[in-house]
């Protein structure tokens, strides 16, 4: 996206760092549970709390969980990787340093391909993603005077994914975020759930002249939604090309963004890797995995969405886009493969889903899991029409009926008499009703005014409640205003 300021265009740059929570039984480095909902300090064990003295194990489980998501963001997976310590002071965080990942990372260089309006695809490179360890949380508002500490969340393990800085607009960025989610669900390595904080992100942002090397950027810290992802994004963006256009300059700092007033302000000045006193975690080895460990995992991997889509275009000959929507959660992806499979237009059953369906859902506010018509009913429907035994008219009544009652397609066409007349016999009889009826109009029409076909088509459909073949109406109207 390019920003039109008052002296010229400028490009924006964006590189997102994307913080994942773990999906695993147990803490990155203590056997104590991760379970959400806990009383506060229900789920801590003496490593969690920082105890002297006490030694972190390493969590199998939460190892295999980052080289899965290495693998489906496609990178490389690092045979020997190295935890450090991150020292700094949070009263939620009793070690007094985070373990992390530094210049060892376990996961390298990889790529996402993110999913454009259109159908279109761009691939934003992966720079690194590494372990590390959640810190505790501080509760301000339980006490007008004290701030209590939860260490339930201390110890849990986090994927920290690296983007380079190749996202160019807030609508990239929105993608990118959607795919990742998509991904790591898909994976099952982590839930996704922003609301919850299992999902958020920092936003690195800068602006330069198109053509120029990167300039300085701003850090947006712990943004939780992808809407405010975008538009804390398009605000920053804005103000630095403001302020580099008065003639300002730029500093490197970390920023919060103000979801209730649409903007972002300086919360401290961009802290520098030494700050931090990185070194190596003297309690812990390095971690070696087995190649042939890594390659098992590899195997073992669920379909993906990018495979899930270009099945869904290869298969059901869907538009890259419609695929792109159906893959975007995977139970959507199964409903709908349950409503196309062995049809003969696969097509039809992508609209009723994407468009009905969803449509339906968003209404009522609910997801396919909670959906009032499932899969197998909505597969039923579509074999009303692909049987002629409805039209494709009707049918949308019929689904509106269904939603309503959560009952099947042919119970509510029998219910309500709504099967499609065929017959051409009953067909003709409503037709010569009103051609002798419109007796007027039919002399304009023979007269030259070929546009009102239509209109008898339409006055047809009434007079049988909607419910005549369209194709058998077409024909034998033609034919008797033909005269
Ligand atoms: P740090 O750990 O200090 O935040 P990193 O080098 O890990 O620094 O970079 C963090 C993020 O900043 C990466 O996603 C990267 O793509 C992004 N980034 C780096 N330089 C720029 C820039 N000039 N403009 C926008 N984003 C950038
Ligand atoms: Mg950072």
């Amino acid at each position: 996206m390019i920003i039109d300021g008052k002296t010229g265009p400028w490009e924006i740059v964006i590189g997102l760092e994307v913080h994942a929570q773990v999906i695993s039984k147990a803490k990155l480095f203590s056997g104590a549970s991760t379970e959400f909902g806990a009383e506060p300090n229900a789920q801590v064990s003496f490593v969690d709390a920082g105890f002297p003295g006490m030694l972190p194990v390493i969590n199998r489980a939460c190892v295999e969980q980052a080289v899965k998501t290495g693998l489906g963001l496609n990178a490389t997976i690092n045979e020997v990787s190295v935890f450090d310590r991150k020292n700094y002071f949070y009263p939620d965080l009793p070690a007094g340093y985070q373990i992390s990942q530094y210049k060892q990372p376990i996961v390298g260089e990889g790529h996402l391909d993110i999913d454009l309006p259109g159908g279109e695809t761009r691939r934003i490179g992966i720079e690194r993603l590494h372990l590390e360890q959640d810190a505790g949380k501080s509760i301000h508002d339980q006490h007008p005077q004290k701030t209590y500490i939860d260490l339930n969340r201390a110890g849990v393990a986090l994927m920290e994914i690296v983007s380079k800085p190749e996202l160019r607009s807030p609508e990239e960025a929105g993608a990118y975020m959607r795919k990742m989610r998509a991904l790591v669900r898909y994976l099952g390595t982590c839930d996704g759930n922003m609301e919850e904080g299992s999902l958020r992100c920092d936003a690195n942002v800068s602006v330069r002249r198109p053509g120029e090397g990167l300039g300085t950027r701003c850090e947006l810290k712990n943004i939780n939604s992808i809407r405010f992802v975008m538009q804390a994004i398009e605000y920053e963006a804005r103000r630095q090309v403001d302020v580099l256009e008065d003639g300002g300059t730029i500093r490197q700092e970390t920023r919060l963004f103000d979801s209730a007033k649409g903007v972002t302000r300086p919360m401290r000045s961009k802290e520098h890797a030494h700050d931090y006193r990185y070194f190596p975690d003297p309690d812990l080895l390095p971690l070696v995995l087995d190649r042939s460990w890594i390659e098992e995992v590899r195997a073992n991997l669920p379909e993906l969405p990018d495979a899930k889509k270009a099945r869904f275009v290869a298969d059901y000959k869907l538009t890259p886009y419609d695929a792109s929507v159906l893959v975007a959660e995977k139970e959507n992806a199964e409903f709908f493969e349950v409503v196309a499979t062995g049809r003969k237009d696969p097509k039809l059953a992508a609209n009723w889903v994407i468009v009905e369906l969803f449509g339906a859902l968003n209404r009522l506010g609910r997801d396919i899991a909670t959906s009032p018509v499932s899969a197998a009913h909505l597969a039923g429907l579509l074999d009303l029409i692909e049987n002629d035994t409805i039209s494709g008219r009707i049918a949308k009544d019929v689904f509106g009926f269904m939603v309503e009652t959560g009952k099947d397609a042919a119970t509510i066409v029998a219910e309500r008499g709504l099967r499609q007349v065929t017959d051409s016999g009953a067909i003709e009889a409503a037709i010569d009703k009103v051609v002798a009826e419109n007796a007027a109009k039919v002399a304009e029409y023979r007269s030259g005014k070929q546009a009102l076909f239509g209109w008898f088509v339409g006055q047809v459909m009434k007079s049988t409640g909607g419910k005549a073949n369209p194709a058998s109406v077409n024909e034998i109207l033609r034919k008797k205003l033909a005269g």
